[in-house]
């Protein structure tokens, strides 16, 4: 499963080789560490906005050196671009042209973040072609950058600001090791709803979180990072697992649910299971999920049902189940993919299941957010796992390379940490959105 050709061409002899013959040399990612400084070194403030204090204190409240320019041979940890009060096209050269200038400067691993407003339909055309101009241009720069350095960006709504709790989440988990596969991607911050953690590196502390299908791959992954972030963990996957399920509960210190979550009654057990062993359900991520890919000339209906039955229809019932149920505070969230967004051969059941959720979580965010809580999406692209290990090697080493900036697949606990921020309270005020965790490419499962 493991990238050969990164581990040759960063480590030993092979390295040298590929040095001197010009190889593509996709980088290490930058992943995070409990302990590890937030940035690999100062920050740059690009911009003007009125926004500039409030995340300039944020940034000195993290222990950041903020510079407003860079001098010398300043290697930068992070660039953060103020462009949320731009009106019109002309105002986007300055800061752009200012970041192109800083982009020598970059460490390996350090990330780009841009402050934002959507662009609306009510604006005016200059306004909304400004700020839907931003979004093509970092997608762009996110294609540029090397080392495994990122660019993303953080759309604050209407009347929030940069200091409302889930953009300031937002932008430490953008900047944060945990964000190493996020590229080219905008997080929307609809609400000043929130509440940051006491400790950054304990997110999840207190809560009760169930994961389905999590006996192996990105599932088992999630369950060992919502553990270690705080979280009690339930692990949920069908009987025929049940071996590996009980090895992931005892990793997790949790507890086990055998259950196939296509069961009528799967809602009810979770909450079941999590209220009578654990006192009550904070968090559950929808990870269970099956292909059966077939060109759809050669589709049968089996292969049809069975994956809308698993991915989509089964959430879809719980999610009542845990509506009926009024559970305070239950944040979801959603396992899409990049399939069900730009589609891919051999998988039109597969993506309209995942389209289907990216669908069903926009459509019931104000019904979770009635109880205080929320639904959002993840969408992988091309994760090392068992279920990519199935695509033959070449068609596997090329879809790698060609990865824009990054040049690799991601890592199941890539994912992860995707779903750990956004399940946690912080992000409350982040919802019916889906998060793309690909390295900026739609090739995925
Ligand atoms: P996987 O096949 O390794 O693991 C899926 C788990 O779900 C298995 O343990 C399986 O037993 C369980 N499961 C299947 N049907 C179930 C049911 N009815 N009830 C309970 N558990 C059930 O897959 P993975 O690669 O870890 O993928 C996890 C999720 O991420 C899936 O939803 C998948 O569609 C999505 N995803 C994966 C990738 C990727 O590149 N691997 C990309 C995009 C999205």
């Amino acid at each position: 499963m493991a990238d050969k050709y990164l581990e040759l061409v960063n480590f030993g002899v092979t390295k040298k080789l590929a040095k001197t013959l010009g190889l593509p040399r996709p980088a290490i990612l930058r992943r995070y560490a409990p302990g590890a400084p937030l940035l690999p070194g100062p920050v740059l403030l690009l911009g003007e906005s009125a926004e500039a204090q409030g995340i300039a204190d944020t940034l000195l409240g993290w222990g950041l050196d903020v510079r407003r320019h860079v001098t010398g041979d300043t290697k930068l940890g992070g660039i953060i671009l103020l462009l949320d009060e731009l009106g019109a096209p002309g105002e986007l050269s300055a800061p752009m042209l200012a970041a192109g200038d800083a982009l020598r400067h970059l460490a390996p691993g350090a990330r780009i973040v841009s402050f934002s407003r959507p662009a609306l339909g009510t604006d005016a055309p200059a306004t909304a072609a400004v700020r839907q101009g931003i979004d093509g241009a970092i997608r762009s720069l996110a294609r540029e950058l090397r080392g495994g350095a990122t660019a993303n960006g953080i759309v604050l709504n209407q009347e929030v600001t940069a200091t409302a709790p889930s953009a300031v989440a937002a932008l430490h988990f953008l900047l944060s090791g945990r964000s190493a596969y996020v590229d080219g991607q905008f997080l929307s911050i609809e609400t000043r709803k929130g509440t940051l953690p006491a400790n950054f590196e304990k997110p999840l502390a207190g809560k009760v979180a169930v994961v389905t299908g999590a006996a192996r791959g990105i599932g088992a992954a999630i369950a060992h990072t919502l553990h270690r972030d705080g979280a009690t963990v339930v692990v949920v996957d069908v009987p025929a697992a049940g071996d590996a399920l009980a090895k992931v509960a005892n990793q997790v210190a949790g507890t086990a649910l055998q259950l196939d979550v296509t069961r009528a009654d799967a809602g009810a057990k979770i909450i079941e299971h999590a209220v009578s062993r654990h006192g009550k359900l904070d968090i559950v991520i929808h990870n269970a999920g099956i292909t059966r890919d077939k060109l759809l000339a050669n589709m049968d209906a089996a292969r049809w049902d069975s994956v809308i039955a698993v991915n989509l229809a089964s959430q879809l019932a719980m999610n009542e189940a845990f509506l009926a149920a009024e559970l305070p505070g239950l944040r979801i969230v959603s396992l899409a993919s990049t399939s069900g967004i730009a589609g891919n051969r051999g998988q039109t059941n597969y993506a309209a299941s995942k389209g289907g959720v990216i669908g069903m979580v926009r459509a019931s965010a104000s019904d979770f957010a009635a109880n205080g809580g929320g639904i959002n999406a993840v969408a992988p692209g091309f994760i090392e796992t068992e279920m990519t290990a199935r695509i033959p090697v070449p068609t596997r080493a090329v879809a790698r390379m060609l990865m824009p900036s990054l040049m690799q697949g991601g890592l199941p606990g890539d994912v992860a940490e995707a779903i750990g921020f956004l399940a946690s309270d912080a992000a409350a005020g982040i919802n019916g959105s889906t998060l793309r965790v690909c390295g900026q490419s739609m090739v995925g499962a």
